[in-house]
């Protein structure tokens, strides 16, 4: 039978795309059923028919999944941030396994026997809630044209209310019920997309989870806002000392805690001045209100305990209980607004851990870390090499990474402004020569010319970082194709309740 835009099908849910969404399958359909999760028996409603597949949205679960579990955000369906949400933590790392392990296979061409021999176990989140140091509010109007912190209902671009992100520290909502407070005293209005008028677009709210700072940055289409010193007092007035019943908003049975034991203040208030259009968060200019422009915040090296069996590979999720254990060696490092910094902290400290250990250092090697934003990854190398190069495009991250080598006492790194694609080719013109590269690019992964240079700059060891599983493994068959091979891979949960995935991944060069 052919279907038809509103016709209701019931279907069981087989599997998740790489969206999240659930698919089943009717009369030779694949339905693609957002908010469904796979194992559901589930009524759904068609909004969008093709040839082969169609859209549906979900009317009613008949039988829930044994995988689904209650969303604890009452915001988490209209939000769309938190596209796993109903499905239970153990089950979200299988299924990004499984995408990382598609992505090689289909994207990368390698065999399903090679993915299996170099895949460990993903390393999953003690607490998958509460774990994310940086909020990006879109600010507006709410329904009754009161300022608004929250999200983008749908594709529009009006606010749904929602200051208390669960990803986020308990503390963000009070500091954003504050501003929204200044707001609305001051008279100052949000900005609006569509017309481009108004002033206030974003709040930004950075936590250092180890140092408790704090540093809070209002993005405005403008330079300027009225009665700076209101919002300064506004800002600064909630006690940020989380209790109890900040914590446990949702369901009781789901640890909302901070898990910061610092306590927290505020060091500083910036001003970020973004008059273009379009939907980039952060303009160039940006002036501190109050305190300082920039927070600090300490890692540490995080590794497994015991030596990873490989030969387990993908079988068990039981990343929580597998021992990790600090190596002892932390650093501290400043953070500006404009510069990137890891949004997991508790995470990225086993990340860091695995690169370093993938990266097999014995204080002789010249290494080269590519992307290295404020140099967190370039500080812990150069703690075990004789040289490091970091290589940055955003200025304000590598005026932080020079600032960090000094604070930390470290001087054999050197960090260079420009793109990875032509800094690096510049490096191998002056004669540099590197044991091993270090690359951690933004999700559309590394440019060609960048996996060329390295290709012919022949280091033995290649540590791939990587935020996109899709453009890892288009990378990997390029660095495979030139004569490297893929030793390890080890999928790390940074983003609980969302389709994201990190990886980490090893290459050698085989000897001749
Ligand atoms: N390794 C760092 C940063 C990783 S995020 C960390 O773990 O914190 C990726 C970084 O690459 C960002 O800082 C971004 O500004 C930078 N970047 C993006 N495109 C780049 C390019 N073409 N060349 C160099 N750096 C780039």
């Amino acid at each position: 039978m052919s279907y038809q835009k509103n016709d209701l099908a019931d279907i069981e849910i087989t599997d998740m795309g790489q969206d999240g969404e659930g698919i089943g399958h009717a009369d030779g359909y694949a339905l693609f059923v957002k908010d469904a999760v796979i194992g559901d028996v589930a009524r759904v409603r068609l909004t969008k028919v093709k040839k082969n597949y169609a859209y549906a949205r979900l009317e009613k679960v008949l039988t829930p999944s044994p995988f689904r579990v209650k969303e604890v955000c009452p915001c988490a369906r209209a939000c769309g941030g938190c596209q796993l949400q109903a499905l239970s933590y153990e089950r979200q790392l299988r299924y990004k396994e499984e995408k990382v392990r598609s992505h090689l296979v289909r994207i990368g061409g390698f065999s399903e026997e090679k993915v299996t021999r170099v895949s460990e176990t993903i390393v999953g989140m003690e607490n998958p809630f509460r774990y994310r140091n940086k909020a990006q509010y879109p600010i507006g109007y709410d329904k009754e044209g009161r300022p608004a912190a929250g999200f983008y209902a749908g594709r529009t671009h009006s606010i749904i209310p929602c200051a208390d992100c669960l990803l986020g520290p308990a503390e963000n909502k009070k500091i954003a019920e504050a501003f929204l407070s200044y707001m609305e005293e001051a008279g100052v209005s949000a900005y609006s997309e569509e017309t481009g008028e108004g002033l206030v677009r974003h709040l930004m709210i950075r936590t250092g989870f180890a140092s408790g700072e704090i540093l809070v940055c209002v993005v405005a289409n403008g330079e300027r806002l009225p009665k700076e010193e209101r919002l300064i007092e506004r800002l600064l007035a909630p006690d940020l000392s989380t209790s109890a019943t900040d914590d446990v908003t949702g369901a009781a049975e789901t640890d909302l805690s901070s898990g910061v034991p610092a306590p927290r203040h505020i060091v500083g208030i910036c001003l970020n001045c973004n008059e273009t259009r379009g939907n980039v968060i952060l303009g160039e200019e940006t002036r501190t209100l109050w305190g300082r422009g920039y927070m600090e915040d300490e890692l540490a090296l995080v590794v497994p305990a015991e030596p990873t069996d490989s030969a387990e590979s993908m079988q068990s999720t039981v990343p929580a209980e597998e021992p990790f254990a600090p190596t002892g060696e932390r650093a501290r490092f400043r953070i500006s607004p404009q510069s990137f910094y890891q949004v997991n902290p508790a995470q990225t400290e086993r990340l860091y851990g695995l690169a370093l250990q993938y990266a097999n250092l014995t204080n002789k090697e010249t290494v080269i870390d590519l992307y290295c934003g404020i140099g967190t990854i370039s500080l812990f190398l150069a703690k075990r090499a004789a040289k490091v190069y970091g290589v940055e495009v955003v200025p304000e991250a590598i005026r932080d990474a020079r600032e960090n080598a000094r604070a930390n006492g470290i001087d054999n790194v050197e960090f260079l402004t420009g793109k990875a694609e032509e800094i690096l080719p510049a490096l191998k013109e002056r004669g540099v020569h590197a044991d091993v590269i270090v690359v951690d690019p933004p999700r559309k992964g590394c440019d060609e010319t960048c996996l060329q240079t390295m290709l012919a700059m022949e280091p033995a060891r290649i540590v791939y970082i990587s935020c996109d599983s899709a453009t890892l493994a288009r990378d990997l068959r390029i660095l495979c194709d030139g004569g490297y091979e893929l030793k390890r891979l080890r999928p790390v949960d940074q983003f609980g309740q969302t389709v994201h995935v990190e990886t980490v991944c090893l290459l050698s060069k085989p000897r001749c």
